[in-house]
């Protein structure tokens, strides 16, 4: 079974394979989270699609305090062991790589960075994929992700200024036909207002088959 808990902005716990997988862990600071960084359960994988600090966050210091591998673009996941993660995967856009039986794969986002190429994620167990766009731009290469990898469940941004917004996302969800596609990285902050009711209502219309899960920050969903 694999879970799937929003913490608000881009952040995700995720449960697949009996293993704990936070991604974009921004908790302190985050005015969207519902936890505060001490009350953040044991984590066994730290994963960070680029160095922004609304995705960054709290990810080099959860690393350090779960001794838990810090998985991100090579030159990201160098910085953290700069900073003193002991446990650190650095890869790159490409095929798949295992870290404790989990299988992760890294895919283009069309965005900016300061260290690294920003990135996306696919985390799988074998058999369910969790696709993680990370924050960007909508891309011609989403129609080939989704015909190359089964995708579960998309989390994709909607917010519109810094990523996507709802009409490009639910674009973005046609091309990448997921079983279900959940809205994130919006109404954080008022720069990001949107509303996901209009993502859905597009997404109904160009794809109707695909099911949008709306989440509050805090909720879960089960696959
Ligand atoms: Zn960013």
């Amino acid at each position: 079974m694999v879970k799937i808990r929003w913490l608000g902005h881009a952040a995700f716990i995720i449960k697949i394979k009996g293993k704990t997988i936070v991604v974009d862990p921004w908790i302190s600071g985050n005015p969207a989270c519902p936890i505060k960084s001490n009350e953040l359960e044991k984590v066994d994988h730290v994963v960070v699609t680029h160095d922004h600090g609304d995705h960054l966050g709290d990810g080099i210091e959860i690393a350090k305090r779960d001794k838990a591998k810090f998985i991100a673009i090579y030159e990201l996941a160098l910085k953290a062991k700069d900073e003193g993660v002991e446990n650190t995967f650095g890869a790159n856009i490409g095929g798949w790589f295992e870290v404790d039986e989990i299988k992760y794969l890294l895919t283009p986002a069309l965005h900016s960075s300061m260290i690294g190429e920003p990135v996306g994620v696919i985390i799988s167990d074998g058999e369910k994929s969790i696709y993680h766009a990370g924050d960007t731009g909508i891309f011609e290469e989403m129609e080939l992700l989704g015909k190359m990898y089964r995708i579960d469940v998309a989390l994709l941004p909607i917010g519109g200024v810094y990523t996507m917004g709802p009409y490009e996302a639910a674009i973005a969800t046609f091309m990448l036909m997921p079983r279900v596609v959940i809205p994130m990285h919006y109404n954080t902050f008022p720069a990001i207002k949107q509303d996901p009711n209009l993502f859905k209502k597009y997404v109904n219309k160009i794809a109707p088959k695909i099911e949008v899960k709306i989440l509050k920050p805090g909720e879960e969903v089960e696959l």
